[in-house]
């Protein structure tokens, strides 16, 4: 098996929900411990995601067909105090279940053999103060990854809607408080997710930012029309920057037509691989699976079928490896203090 660092999941949103322990393998959702070990996945980014106050599944349960597709409406704000005491619960979680990766060393661990381990990502920064008071304080606890948005507004940019067919170039870019923020990351070796964020957001943090740019669960626009979906020019900005984009493996995200189909083919998600791989170069794509947060094909459906994906690809073992897990260690080497 090739070792595999994942770019992202919403395993701890699972549980907190259902009370279950990452440790035990459940019949429910995508990952946990005994399944990541099956398929291989060495470290996976889990995220901290605060959802609404009535949003008691995945916001495309709310999907509204509109003339050439469909949208989901934005739900409302998240305010600060009860954002970060979720945040909180779900961190806990992470305390509880899982082997937290701080550092490369750490990471390194993990892709030896050691227990597959966490990297502590704030998804969307709705609990973090927008005077940046308790940013240290998530430090501390071991947040090494922070989206400055999820798909709406907040204190510190605008996160793209979700709709078909279309474009991220929708809303204003940062605030005043997201620049402070990207910068108050880059000095404390914070990774930054530019996933959810709209088009001037990423250019405005391409130009801000002095660590590689990394969109860690996402697909090339140019095969999946959708605002999520990483354009051209922000791929091209990407490459240039020695970051990466982590490939997600959502059908609807990855289609494109947009649709839900569980037995669509591994195909059209190493499509995405390919193509990012033949644009800004293979050193700049790697896996960003979004378990236990999208609707992944049937052939892919759960952590132990990891493996699936790299054996459609035809790519060298050391290609392989890249895609896996070098590109990853790379950029976090690059971008984490220590
Ligand atoms: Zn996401």
């Amino acid at each position: 098996m090739i070792p595999v660092v994942d770019g992202h999941n919403d395993a701890l949103l699972r549980v907190w929900r259902s009370g279950e322990s990452l440790r035990e393998r459940s019949g429910e959702g995508h990952l946990d411990l005994p399944r990541m070990r099956e398929g291989g996945i060495a470290a996976g980014f889990f995220a901290i995601f605060v959802p609404e106050d009535d949003y008691a599944g995945d916001p495309r349960a709310d999907v509204v067909p509109t003339d050439d597709g469909w949208e989901v409406p934005f739900g409302g704000p998240l305010e600060l105090e009860r954002a970060a005491s979720i945040a909180h619960e779900l961190a806990a979680i992470a305390e509880r279940d899982l082997t937290l990766v701080r550092t490369v060393a750490d990471l390194e661990r993990c892709l030896n053999g050691g227990e597959p381990g966490a990297i502590l990502h704030l998804e969307g920064a709705e609990p973090i103060e927008p005077g940046l008071g308790n940013l240290d304080g998530w430090v501390e606890r071991g947040l090494r990854s922070l989206g400055l948005v999820w798909s709406r507004p907040n204190a510190f940019g605008c996160g793209v809607p979700f709709h078909y067919p279309g474009a991220p170039d929708v809303g204003p870019g940062l605030t005043d408080a997201g620049r402070d923020l990207v910068r108050a990351c880059n000095e404390r070796g914070v990774m930054l997710d530019l996933a959810h964020l709209n088009e001037r957001g990423f250019f405005d943090v391409a130009a801000l930012s002095e660590a590689p740019l990394v969109v860690s669960h996402a697909a090339a626009h140019a095969l999946a029309p959708m605002p999520r979906s990483v354009t051209d020019a922000e791929l091209d900005a990407i490459g240039d920057s020695g970051g990466l984009v982590g490939v997600v493996f959502d059908t609807v995200m990855t289609r494109s037509d947009g649709e839900l189909v569980f037995d669509t083919a591994l195909d059209v998600i190493a499509g995405h691989i390919e193509y990012i791989a033949e644009r800004i170069g293979l050193e700049h794509v790697a896996l960003g699976s979004d378990f236990d947060g999208c609707f992944p094909p049937a052939a892919l459906d759960d952590a132990s079928k990891m493996q699936a994906l790299l054996a459609v690809l035809g790519w060298s073992d050391e290609e392989l490896a890249q895609l896996a897990h070098g590109n990853w260690l790379r950029v976090l080497r690059a971008t984490w203090a220590s």
